[in-house]
């Protein structure tokens, strides 16, 4: 039995395709520079394997034109433009893919350049536009041709007359309606910025005439305005660049002009990676914490591009939680898309790619530590809480990666200093790292509960954040040394005391009793301790939960 081909409705199809895949308008003018990015490529391509074609860099641009009066935006480019028949296939046949032809066409391996790959981002200008007509004149064709469609009903093709080789596409921009503005799209200002916006890392100049203003000549105050054709887009990407060529200050620029933050970064990242998932990234430690950072409303992510051009503004599956303060953004070629270029197919390549930074930003934070200490300390700072909420968050799954950067105040060195500091200072007579927990470092200093440990000459570390003690039990221990409570029961100090304190309980029994009996239900025992040298007495807690725990537990809304 013959097989028959299916047959789509091609105006539902063409509806569902301008109506339900983009999730944001604007993208119409990314999908189209897109395009003649690609069209400019192929010429690239095509004069690498033809020796009579030479590829003058100056010759090539993308060009946008907006006119209010006929309400029309020109997208033009001098790329490699379209023969009839490609009309017909490539904007005729939706989701035909000219691009991704050529690619498998030409077997360029090193291909990924060219963005195009599903067929459908030119429909996209129907989103904002009620008639499209593309003008194009092929590479070695004499011929040119118009194409000319209002959407659902069909296109027609029809000889042209155009001198140069390349393609315009124009669009009829649709008149605002009571719940739409349309006319947004051929505002200077508003093309500026979507072009600034998804198409700043596009290879090739991308022009257009803009209004600056001067002094008018001959006069000191009054100004007049003048057209000027500028090109809108960076076009070299910086993550593309060797780390050699940058300078801290071309990494500093771009911060600020990627509007990561109002301060400056306190460190930069730049990652290349080139193996089975190939990726460059550029991440920044802020030096400010950003003003909403510890509140729900903020929102962790870095910038994802495919190819150059940004696919997502926040990418939260890139940062774990507890490196949310990081900045930046991430490029790679090897991203598998969904058809709007919004959302990812599947996040293999996505997952490898945020392990891999996530060990990167451990492994500088780490290095900072050790070489710029008293940066690191401006950081921990800021960010120190978080890094500790990292511990105790999944059951502290994480303590690994996290527990060599947490620093804590210390009682001997009266500065703050890491976990593996204070084990190497450690005596050998020393079984435990102990800490203590109160409201400011001044008031640990005078708790009673201190005074036997320090008395023995032992470092405490002064936990004044309320994470610290919860952070501390995820952890358990660091290289083997169990964490104590200076007020814990029993201090594992001083076993031979243990026999002259039994000794005097034995004494003083009705004394303790006593005091046991007026205290009854506020605590659990009365014990002689052995521990106090200023202090006649203090209060200790045995088990999972401390004193200071204890009362943040009760404090938190249930
Ligand atoms: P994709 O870019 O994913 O291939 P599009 O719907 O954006 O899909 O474009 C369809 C095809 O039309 C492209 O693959 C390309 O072959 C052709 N095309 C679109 N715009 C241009 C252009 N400016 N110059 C040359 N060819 C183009
Ligand atoms: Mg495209």
């Amino acid at each position: 039995m013959a097989k028959q081909a299916f047959k789509a409705e091609s105006k539902r199809l063409l509806d569902l395709m301008i109506n339900s895949i983009y999730s944001n308008r604007e993208i119409f003018l990314r999908e189209l520079i897109s395009n003649a990015s690609d069209a400019i490529d192929k010429m690239y391509y095509k004069a690498l394997t033809d020796d009579s074609l030479t590829f003058n860099r100056e010759d090539y641009y993308i060009k946008i034109d907006a006119d209010k009066e006929s309400r029309t935006l020109k997208v033009m480019d001098t790329g490699i433009g379209m023969t009839e028949e490609e009309l017909e296939n490539n904007l005729g046949v939706i989701a035909k893919s000219g691009s991704h032809v050529f690619k498998s066409e030409n077997e360029i391996k090193d291909g990924h350049d060219i963005i195009g790959q599903f067929g459908v981002g030119f429909y996209s200008a129907f989103m904002v536009a009620d008639k499209v007509t593309v003008l194009t004149k092929a590479f070695g064709s004499d011929q040119a041709f118009k194409w000319e469609s209002t959407g659902a009903d069909g296109y027609t093709i029809e000889p042209y007359e155009k001198e140069n080789v390349g393609t315009e596409i124009l669009l009829k921009i649709k008149e605002n309606t009571e719940d739409e503005n349309y006319d947004e799209y051929l505002e200077e200002y508003r093309l500026r910025s979507i072009i600034k916006k998804y198409s700043d890392f596009i290879r090739y100049p991308i022009k257009m005439e803009v209004t600056e203003s001067r002094l008018k000549e001959g006069s000191e105050n009054e100004f007049e305005e003048y057209k000027e054709e500028q090109t809108i887009n960076s076009m070299v990407p910086i993550w593309r660049k060797n780390k050699s060529e940058l300078t801290d200050e071309d990494y500093v620029n771009f911060y600020q002009e990627k509007h990561y933050g109002f301060d400056k970064p306190l460190k930069h990242i730049h990652i290349k990676v080139d193996g089975t998932v190939r990726y460059n990234a550029i991440l920044f430690i802020p030096e400010n914490i950003p003003f909403d950072y510890y509140s729900k409303e903020f929102e962790k992510g870095l910038e994802l591009y495919s190819s150059g051009v940004l696919i997502m503004e926040k990418c939260p599956d890139l940062l774990p939680d507890y490196f949310s303060f990081v900045k930046g953004m991430v490029d790679s070629e090897d991203l598998s898309l969904n058809i709007s270029r919004e959302i990812l197919q599947q996040d293999r390549q996505l997952k490898f790619i945020a392990k891999n930074i996530q060990s990167k930003i451990k492994r500088e934070l780490e290095n900072f530590l050790k070489n710029d200490r008293e940066k690191y300390e401006l950081f921990y700072k800021s960010f120190g809480r978080q890094l500790k909420f990292g511990v105790y968050n999944n059951f502290g799954q994480d303590k690994d990666v996290l527990q060599d950067l947490l620093m804590f105040y210390s009682s001997k060195e009266e500065k703050l200093v890491t976990l593996d500091e204070y084990v190497s200072r450690m005596p050998e007579d020393q079984k435990y790292i102990y800490y203590a927990t109160g409201e400011t470092n001044e008031r640990i200093a005078r708790m009673p509960q201190t005074e036997l440990v320090a008395d023995k000459g032992y470092e405490i570390l002064y936990f004044t954040e309320d994470v610290d003690e919860f952070a501390i039990k995820m952890l358990m221990s660091y290289k083997d040394k169990e964490f104590k409570s200076v007020a814990s029961g029993d201090l594992g100090i001083d076993e031979e005391t243990k026999e002259k304190t039994e000794a005097e309980e034995k004494e003083n029994k009705d004394l303790l009793d006593y005091m046991k009996e007026t205290l009854s239900g506020k605590v659990k025992d009365v014990k002689i301790s052995t521990r106090l040298k200023n202090h006649p007495v203090c209060l200790t807690a045995d088990g999972e939960v401390s004193i200071e725990m204890e009362k943040i537990l009760s404090a938190m809304p249930n």
